[in-house]
């Protein structure tokens, strides 16, 4: 568990600092560490202030926690205003063109009830030790244990985030101290043994090399995570789940990709439409969530790509994998995949089939 007295004394360490400090990029690294404290605090409710702030937001319809968190979410949103990624006229054609692709393979799966399993979190740890495991690649394991085998890096939480509603887990990075903390909320279905699993990734990527808002082009994190969910669910069958169960973890995945595509596209057409009624016929500006979603839907996409390639050729494919993570990505230039041999007719060409492949699982076999 979270040692609670370690991070608030950190947090203090770090806003001390944050005070006295002058320049961008070390600013930057002390502002989103504090952020991810305060997060750590408040989301797990394991400060005990919390208690009182809950009931001060009762009382003031959330008006406390928004006063007391404003100038903390403010430092967040100064530094993704101002990101400045560059996107220009072929790579927004490129990303609504994926958009298009991924909407016209929708599978639609109903609403998706996790099967319900025993669960106990040494079982978890051990699920996703044996994983990292079998992957046979010792860097991968060996990072993946820094987090797995460190109490004070772990906290398991039961129930749902208080902030998002869908959200299973999250991994807060402390850029000061290098340590990435990964959280799981717990369901007592499969769902939570994929949630730390996926975590623990995000944990792999930091330990590989440290991305900040700003040093990198933001919006790839989930390449690596999403690798490795393909990757766990055919694990978690190996282990002798139904296929039944593991594939519903498949199908809500193609669901929230199917979701994220729909969101776009309807922003976008609305807005488009808008503009065409005022005699503008022009390319939309992407406002920055519309372009996470769209990063994010690319994102899955090299991570199916990634998968397969693992799936061919155990070794070429976690190189690439590993490669992928220990490099940054000029946030001044379009993203650019061929150092990892994926160019950008291969990422349209899997984004005409990324959800029926991911919810049927083609790749039947043995994970290696
Ligand atoms: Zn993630």
């Amino acid at each position: 568990m979270w040692n609670i007295e370690e991070i608030k004394e950190k947090r203090k360490i770090v806003n001390d600092k944050l005070k006295k400090c002058s320049n961008a990029h070390d600013k930057e690294a002390l502002a989103l560490t504090s952020l991810a404290y305060l997060r750590m605090l408040c989301d797990t409710k394991l400060d005990k202030s919390v208690k009182i702030y809950k009931l001060m937001d009762k009382l003031t319809c959330n008006k406390f926690t928004l006063i007391k968190n404003r100038k903390y979410n403010q430092m967040e949103a100064d530094i993704v205003n101002n990101l400045n990624q560059y996107v220009d006229y072929d790579f927004k054609d490129f990303l609504m063109q994926i958009c298009k692709n991924v909407l016209n393979d929708n599978p639609k799966y109903d609403d998706i009830e996790y099967t319900k399993v025993a669960v106990d979190v040494f079982k978890i740890k051990d699920t996703s030790k044996n994983f990292y495991a079998s992957l046979g690649d010792f860097e991968l394991l060996s990072k993946a244990l820094k987090t797995l085998n460190t109490p004070s890096l772990l906290n398991f939480v039961y129930g749902t985030h208080d902030r998002f509603d869908n959200c299973r887990g999250m991994t807060y990075l402390d850029y000061v101290y290098e340590n990435a903390y990964c959280v799981a909320f717990i369901n007592g279905d499969l769902l939570d043994y994929q949630t730390l699993n996926h975590e623990i990734m995000h944990s792999v990527d930091f330990y590989s090399n440290s991305k900040m808002f700003t040093d990198n082009y933001y919006g790839f994190h989930e390449v690596s995570t999403y690798t490795v969910d393909y990757l766990f669910w055919d694990f978690l069958e190996s282990e002798g789940y139904s296929k039944e169960s593991v594939d519903l973890l498949r199908q809500a995945r193609a669901n929230y990709l199917a979701s994220l595509a729909r969101h776009v596209y309807t922003e976008y057409n609305g807005i488009r439409q808008a503009m065409k009624a005022y005699g503008i016929d022009e390319q939309v500006d992407f406002d920055i969530n519309m372009l996470k979603d769209l990063l994010e839907l690319e994102s899955a996409i090299i991570a199916y790509i990634l998968y397969n390639k693992i799936k061919a050729d155990n070794k070429l494919g976690l190189s690439d994998l590993k490669k992928f993570m220990k490099t940054k990505l000029d946030p001044n230039k379009t993203p650019d995949f061929n150092f990892i041999g994926i160019s950008n007719d291969d990422i349209l060409l899997a984004s005409k089939t990324l959800l029926s492949n991911i919810s049927k699982n083609n790749n039947k076999g043995k994970l290696i």
